[in-house]
């Protein structure tokens, strides 16, 4: 009703797209205290969502920048490698997933990362790794960004998912400000799809932190003449929505609470499905009965139940449901499980075996752990 009312006029935005919207974007992901944004040196464009955000920057970089390799993550969101190849750029792979572990392949991302060519691009999810779930700890960070400078690579970070994987718009973004703490210069695309749900309306900034004011205002000429042969101008309603929200501080407040019982319902969800897991045995009823046994029989006849396992649980170690993060898992499944949980289950997820823990609700996890069990055993 409010951006009814204030934007009747279907006029076209300027070619960098609402000037309110990408300064609070910049404000959303640095924080408001960011020296970069204080001192001017941060040039932010509004894009076609994330998308958008990374090929407009892709397509920067392809023309001005002097390394035109980009490391991306192994495995990433499957767009990255097209969207930046299509950009004129050369996408190369990091390790950063360990099937062995469902974790960080944290000395195989360094190795690849120090044998980059100096000034290379390197790709970075801001947090919430799709699809692996999988994120660095703080303290890996600081040692990805001390390596980086040290070589002189450029992030690229990825925003699509700030608020998604902690709850907090702030702490998602704490991989980001240590690199911008820095002084150094990097690229951010924002996306607000998932945060605000604004998938369809594509909504997205793209931010370029320079090393001075004077660099910033070139680099937003540049960004201007990038964007206009490729869409001219952005759309307005989404971007308006967005600026409404994050200039109003009681619609702020109430947009970050949302965001936080979002996260916390896919943390319990996480939860759920691996508390299920582990209780999964040849079938629920038989379990049922198996525990009653124990606890009303063999309990009271044995002096110590140490060595009665009794919970026939789901083969496997499960704990990467409850250590990754934001809406993705990465199950572990292979292909040939995913398609018997197809046929079997109708349970349907990407071949590579991500789930989305958003799509799930306490009604459906007994059924998908059932499966899961199935699969595995
Ligand atoms: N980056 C990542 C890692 C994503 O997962 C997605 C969406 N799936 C995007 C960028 C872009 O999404 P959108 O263009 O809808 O904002």
């Amino acid at each position: 009703m409010l951006i009814q009312n204030e934007s009747r006029v279907k006029e076209y935005l300027p070619i960098t797209g609402l000037a309110d919207f990408n300064k609070l974007s910049a404000k959303l992901i640095f924080g408001a205290d960011s020296p970069a944004i204080q001192e001017n040196r941060v040039a932010t464009v509004q894009c076609l969502s994330g998308t958008g955000s990374l090929r407009v920057g892709g397509e920067f970089l392809a023309r001005h920048y002097h390394e035109r390799t980009i490391y991306i993550p192994q495995p990433t969101w499957g767009n990255h490698p097209k969207v930046f190849t299509l950009a004129g750029l050369t996408a190369r792979s990091y390790r950063y997933y360990d099937p062995a572990t469902r974790g960080l392949d944290f000395q195989g991302l360094l190795e690849d990362i120090s044998s980059a060519p100096s000034g290379a691009i390197v790709l970075l999810h801001a947090c919430a790794h799709n699809p692996t779930g999988v994120d660095p700890t703080l303290e890996q960070w600081e040692q990805i960004r001390q390596l980086m400078r040290s070589k002189a690579l450029l992030p690229f970070f990825d925003s699509a998912y700030q608020g998604f994987a902690s709850g907090s718009l702030d702490k998602d973004a704490q991989s980001v400000r240590m690199f911008v703490a820095d002084g150094g210069e990097l690229l951010m695309a924002q996306s607000y799809a998932k945060n605000m749900g604004l998938y369809g309306e594509r909504v997205g900034a793209l931010s370029i932190v320079c090393g001075s004011a004077d660099i910033a205002v070139k680099v937003e000429s540049q960004l201007k003449l990038v964007i206009r042969p490729m869409y001219s101008n952005p759309p307005l309603h989404g971007a308006s929505i967005v600026a409404t929200i994050l200039k109003d501080s009681a619609m702020f407040d109430e947009w970050t609470l949302e965001l936080k019982a979002m996260a916390d319902r896919i943390i319990s969800m996480r939860e759920q499905l691996f508390n299920a897991l582990k209780i999964r045995g040849p079938s629920v009823s038989k379990l049922w009965m198996f525990n009653l046994l124990v606890h009303f029989l063999l309990i009271p006849l044995c002096q110590s139940v140490d060595h009665l396992s009794y919970h026939a649980e789901t083969p496997g170690d499960w704990s990467h449901i409850i250590k990754q993060i934001g809406m993705f898992t990465f199950t572990g499944l292979n292909s040939d499980q995913v398609a018997f949980m197809r046929q079997e289950y109708h349970i349907y997820m990407t071949s590579d075996g991500r789930i989305s823990m958003a799509g799930l609700s306490s009604r459906t996890v007994p059924h998908l752990a059932d499966a899961i069990h199935a699969a595995v055993t």
